[in-house]
Parts: C-alpha cells; structure tokens; sequence
C-alpha cells in the first residue's frame, strides 16, 4: 500500500502538472476532453501536445503516438523504472505505461494478451515494437540463464529488418513483411522465449525498386561494409552502382542510413542468435549470388533464343551455390515439359530467360528470409514445459497509398481492413460482452463496419481473390486484362469496387494500363493490375527448383528441399496463401486480450517538429479514433472488480478501513457514497463496479493527499 501510495502521489503531481498547464501541453487522455467530441477539439489537442513533444496521448487505454521524427529523451532505463508497476492512469502517456499495464494484467489474470500497432507507412509501428520489447527486456525480473535468450529476442530485431526492411518514398525503413511475434513469460514473469510469424515479404523488390526505393537493406550492408576478404571469397565488388538490382533506383546512399555501421550491427547480432559459421558463410553466398544473378546477361542466338556468353557472373552464382554450371545455365535457359513418354526440353527466349532468372533471385531470397525467421525461433525457444503466457507484439505493414499501387500494395491493404475488422469485433465485442454479463445498459455508437470490403477481397467463390485465382488457372489464355474484365462482370455494383469501363473500347484503347479502384476504409485506392497474373502465381519452373535442389550450400537445399515433389498439385496462389495466414493470424488474436497503439504520420517529408493537419486528421479518421472515443465515452472509461477497488480505496472512508466485513460490493456502496460520487459517474455491475470517467478516479486518488 506505502508504495502504491508514493506512486500515487507522483502520479498526482504529474496529473496536476498537466491539468494546471493544460492550456499549453493538452489532454493526456482524449476522453477527457470534456464538452467538444469534434474532430478539430481532437486535432487541436494532438498538435498542442505535439508541439511540446508530447507524442503519446490516450483514449482510454488506447494509446495514440504521433511521430517525431528526432530523438527524444523518454525511453531512458529511468524513465523505464518510473513506468514499471505504477497504474495506468497515474503519470503521463507513455508506451511502456501501456506495455506495463499489459504485462501486469497478464501476470494477475494468468490470461494472454496481444499489442496490436497500427498506422500507415512511416507512422512509427516497428519504433514503437522495439520500445516495448526493449521495456520487457530490461524491466523484466532476470537470471542470467535467461539474458541470452533476451539478448537473443533483442538483436533478433537487427537482423529481421536487414532482410526484409528498406527504404521506400514512405519510409526510409519500411518494413516490407509483416511480423507477429510471441514474448512469452514464465509463472514469475521472466521474459524467457519468443516465437515470430513472418508475412508475405515483398520480394518483387529483390529483383525491380521503383523510382526513389531501394532493395532490402542487407545488400547494400555487405557490399558497402563487408571486409575486403569476404568481398573477395564472394567474388563482389565493394561498390553498389556494379549491381543491376541494386541501382536501377539510383538511389544506393541515403543520408539516413548508414549500411557500414549497420552491418557491423547484422553480423554481431548473427553470432548472438547462434549462426555458426558455415551458417554465416552460406548465408552471404546466398546474398551474393542473388546479386550476381541480377548481372547474368543473356543474348539471343540465331533463332532468338537465349543464350549466355560472358557468363563470369554465373560462375560466381554456380560456385556460391555449389551448383555444376552446366547444370544452373540450362535451368536457366531452358524449361523442361513432360511430353506423353519423356521430358522435351523448351529454349527461352531472351524476354523468357530474364524472367526465369528474376523468378529464381525471388524465390532464393524469400525461401532463405523464412528459414532465418525459423533459425531465430529456434534459438528464442523455450524448451522448458512449464506453464507460460504471453504478449504477442503485432508489427505489420500500415496501409499504403502509392502513385502506382500494384499486387503487393493490394495485399498490404487488404491486411489492413482485416485488422481493422479485428479491432471492430474485438471493441464491440468485448465492450457489449462485458456490459451484458454485468448487466449494465448502455447505448450502443455506430461504427462503419468494414466487413463488407473484407468480403469484396476474400469471399470464397466471388471475392477478388477467388476471381484472381480462377484467371491464374488459365494459363496461355487470362492476361492481367482478362482479369480485369472479370472483376468488372462481377463486382461491377459493388459499392466499393470502381472501374473504368472497360467495355468502352474507345477508353480501353487510350488506356496503357487497366486499373481498378476499391474504397478502403482508409480512403480509394486505384490499383494498376499489371504483373497480378504473374505475382499470384509466383511460378519457378520445376527444372530450376530440381537444380537448386542440388546446391551444396546447405540453406539453398533446404529451403528447395521442401515437400513440392508432387508436380501435379497445384502450388496454392500467392493471394490465398496470405489470406490463409491473415485468418490464422485473426484466430490467434481473437483469443487473447488486445491493446492498441495507434500510430500517427506528423508529416510526410519525415521532418522534426512538423505538424501537417490535413495529413494527421486523414490518419485520425481513418483509424476510427473519434468512433473508438465514442465508445469510451458512451461506456464506461474503468472498470474494477469490487474486491479490487475496495482494497486500494479503503483508508479512504471509516467504514471501510481498515476492514469492510460485509460484501465487497456492499463494501464500495458505502466507500462511493462517502466519496460523493454522483449517480450518473459510476453504475454497480456484477461482480465490477463501472466508473464512466477516469477523472473521477484521479479524484479518488487525489483523495489519499487531503
Ligand atoms: P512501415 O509500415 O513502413 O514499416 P513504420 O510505421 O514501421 O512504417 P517506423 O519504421 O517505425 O515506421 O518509423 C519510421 C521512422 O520514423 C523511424 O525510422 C524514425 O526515424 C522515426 N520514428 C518513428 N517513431 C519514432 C519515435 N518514437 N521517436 C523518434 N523517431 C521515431
Ligand atoms: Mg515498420
């Protein structure tokens, strides 16, 4: 009780702090915004707060950040100890308040619990993911058995984002897959092992960056800070403008990024997550012969086939591989077709050898990204079978909004609606649950439910990706186009879905790509179909997969060696495999508890201090924070379990202290009353009692000072 006293107290003076200067730093939590539930009241306290570096705001106990864009001097160890194990409400926002709260709850209830951080590009989500994990492991109780495994978790983060982070026109380290990953804590609350899901990583960038963008980060690490003798071994040149799939962006160096500092980083956070060796000397063969693929040229012979003359580069890609060279050129030249009794080999042409060639740097550079998400489980799991639960930390990429949006933004943002899907149910849900079960009335807010695009996306038979993956079994006859048309048969009323009309041959004529457009619930997005036949289907013929399945390099063979043997059944398309996974994702989540950090763009020219308000309320609308603070305020802010609350607040009233030995509901009857709570700020549940504003708790708590 003293020490939660003394936290109180901080928290009081804080709060004070706060209240008395509310004019120049804001509301620190938006429910209280007290007569005003506008959007320009909402806008208007972001930015106040913003402006004195404030970046963290609540809705209860969602926490809203906004992006800095400079270091700020909060996520100190000091500020770490002011946070651990004080209530929620008693100092200001902060995301280890949130990530606290989350971690008590899970060690009082025994129960599960996710952070759910979303935002679009840039928004600050995998900032915001390393600060919670960070939290967890230094303020965790600690043995040395387990500082490895912490460790482990920490630098786990380094090397995740080398492979599949990079810089776009958003972000200038945009994560380009989504990552789910499980902290889980033992019965005293040791942080002692964690699991990562990885989603669909984009890597269309492996082989194409558009304009501005550049290809995962690792590439240009290892040939800007690899040591001379690496570079030699790998047969590179330490200079990125030699490497087609690094500088058709012309954009290699960019200021805020620093790749010989940062492969210093990957390469000592590879020996921490127990890369032996030949682990380590595989996994730069493997970069580097991703990067000599990019410069195998071919040439077309007589007939216009394809044909390798200089081919330096693929003897480099045949000896990192350890493939025979024979073998690698006419897997790259040639496809096999099984005739009625044997096999018949079919020459490519120049256009067909490139793809073929791109195809193949995709596929080694995604399979080898999942077997190193799988080596660092291995390494973060906990064998122990005692009883654990956890926090699962959800990191995926915020809806994106390009000039061109192809495939992979069509994915991304279909991910988007679904989580926002989640967060409906799951608010509602929970809210309305709760209400009922301790029979509470309470008027339900309007929300726009999304599930009407989810549908539009996913529906089986008549979705988008249904009518995508029909066209993808038309191989020879559905273009990209023939899809388009069948979109527009289909879901041509569709509220959500817009196309031109293709049917006008005169627009069609002047068209020199088709596009279709869906009204997200963040806002229209138009998307080119170009390259969705062709990237659903993800296709590497069966000839180079046997090739690769020969490779000496250990990681090559086993991520080749996987169970595709069967050639007669077809592969699942790109687009039902991640929906597959978005719904297993949907299934985890559905049973724990959820937090939410919501994280907001400042402004899109990634300066400090910038506040753009068109930019920041277009971001507030779509996340749905006014309807989220409705619900906080139509309800009830708080709620307590009467044993709970009448064990904190009892030496508040003479009845009560220091023993109530009636009902514990009884018990806060009289405790309410003594404090003078008006009838309309709190409603007696079940088993809770229900207090509709957190300032009449602060008052509560202020009263332990009188
Ligand atoms: P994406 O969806 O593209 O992966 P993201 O939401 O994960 O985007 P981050 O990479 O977390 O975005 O943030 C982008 C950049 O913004 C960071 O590299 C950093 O420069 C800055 N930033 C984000 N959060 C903070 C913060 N709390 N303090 C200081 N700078 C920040
Ligand atoms: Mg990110």
């Amino acid at each position: 009780m003293q020490g939660h006293k003394a936290q109180g107290a901080q928290g009081q003076l804080d709060m004070e702090g706060a209240l008395t200067a509310r004019d120049r730093v804001g509301i620190q939590d938006f429910v209280l915004l007290d007569t005003h539930t506008s959007e320009t009241a909402f806008l208007g306290n972001l930015k106040k707060r913003f402006s004195e570096d404030l970046i963290y705001t609540y809705i209860g106990t969602l926490l809203v950040s906004v992006n800095p864009y400079k270091e700020l001097d909060i996520y100190s160890k000091k500020q770490m100890d002011i946070y651990m194990g004080v209530n929620f409400f008693e100092l200001p926002p902060h995301i280890y308040a949130l990530a606290d709260n989350a971690y008590h709850t899970m060690m009082a209830e025994a129960n599960n619990h996710f952070i759910l951080i979303s935002g679009e590009s840039g928004a600050g989500k995998t900032e915001a993911s390393k600060k919670i994990l960070q939290y967890y492991a230094v303020s965790c109780p600690s043995t040395t058995l387990l500082d490895s495994v912490r460790d482990r978790m920490l630098v786990s983060n380094p090397v995740l984002e080398a492979f599949g982070n990079a810089k776009t026109l958003k972000n200038d380290n945009s994560s380009r897959f989504g990552k789910y990953m499980d902290i889980q804590f033992d019965i005293q609350g040791d942080a002692v092992g964690g699991h990562i899901l990885s989603y669909l990583l984009e890597k269309s960038r492996v082989v194409h960056q558009n304009h501005g963008e550049r290809n995962f980060h690792i590439f240009y690490q290892l040939v800007e800070g690899g040591e001379e003798d690496l570079l030699h071994q790998l047969g590179l040149e330490s200079n990125c403008q030699h490497y087609s799939y690094l500088v058709q962006d012309e954009c290699a160096n960019v200021t805020s990024i620093n790749d010989k500092n940062d492969w210093k980083t990957v390469r000592n956070a590879l020996s921490v997550i127990d890369f032996d060796e030949s682990d380590i000397q595989h996994l730069f063969g493997i970069i580097a012969s991703v990067l000599h693929l990019g410069n195998v040229q071919f040439e077309a012979d007589s007939k216009g086939y394809a044909t390798l003359n200089k081919n330096t580069e693929l003897r480099w890609v045949s000896t990192l591989l350890g493939i025979n060279v024979q073998v690698l050129q006419e897997g790259l030249t040639y496809r096999k077709i099984e005739a009625k009794t044997d096999e018949v080999l079919s020459p490519f042409t120049v256009d067909h050898a490139i793809y073929a060639r791109n195809a193949l740097a995709k596929a080694i550079y995604g399979r080898t990204f999942t077997w190193l998400v799988n080596k660092i489980n291995d390494s973060m799991e906990n064998k122990e079978p005692s009883r654990k639960t956890v926090i699962g930390l959800l990191d995926i990429y915020g809806f994106e909004v390009f000039y061109v949006n192809s495939f992979e933004q069509f994915c991304i943002n279909y991910c988007n609606e679904k989580l926002q899907q989640l967060f409906i149910q799951l608010t509602l849900k929970s809210e309305q649950e709760e209400y009922e079960a301790e029979g509470i009335g309470w008027e339900p807010v309007q929300f726009f439910n999304n599930k009407i695009i989810c549908d539009l996306v996913e529906e089986k038979h008549r979705g988008i990706i249904s009518v995508l993956d029909e066209e993808c079994l038309r191989p020879g006859e559905a273009t990209d186009f023939t899809f388009l048309e069948k979109l527009e048969e289909k879901m041509g009323s569709h509220p959500h879905f817009i196309t031109h009309k293709l049917s006008d041959k005169k627009i069609r004529k002047t068209l020199d790509r088709g596009d279709f457009r869906l009204l997200h619930y963040a806002g229209e997005v138009t998307y080119c179909v170009v390259g969705f036949i062709d990237k659903n289907n993800d296709m590497l013929y069966r000839n180079i997969k046997d090739v690769m399945r020969q490779s000496k390099n250990a990681i090559v063979r086993e991520c080749f060696a996987s169970t595709e043997s069967d050639s007669r059944r077809r592969p699942e398309t790109v687009a039902s495999q991640f929906k597959s996974s978005l719904l297993g994702l949907t299934d985890i989540l559905m049973s724990k508890e959820p937090w939410y950090v919501r994280c907001l763009k400042s402004n899109e020219s990634k300066q400090p201090g910038r506040f753009d308000d068109v930019l920041v309320r277009h971001q507030v609308k779509y996340l749905g924070l006014m309807e989220h603070l409705r619900v906080r305020r139509a309800g009830f802010a708080y709620r307590r379990r009467y044993e709970l609350f009448l064990q904190r607040y009892k030496p508040l009233c003479p009845a009560t202290w220091p023993h109530w030995r009636g009902v514990a509901a009884e018990g806060v009857e009289v405790l309410v009353q003594h404090l003078g709570y008006l009838p309309d700020e709190y409603k007696m549940g079940r088993t809770k009692i229900f207090i509709r504003h957190p300032r009449t708790l602060f008052a509560t708590e202020d009263a332990f000072e009188v």
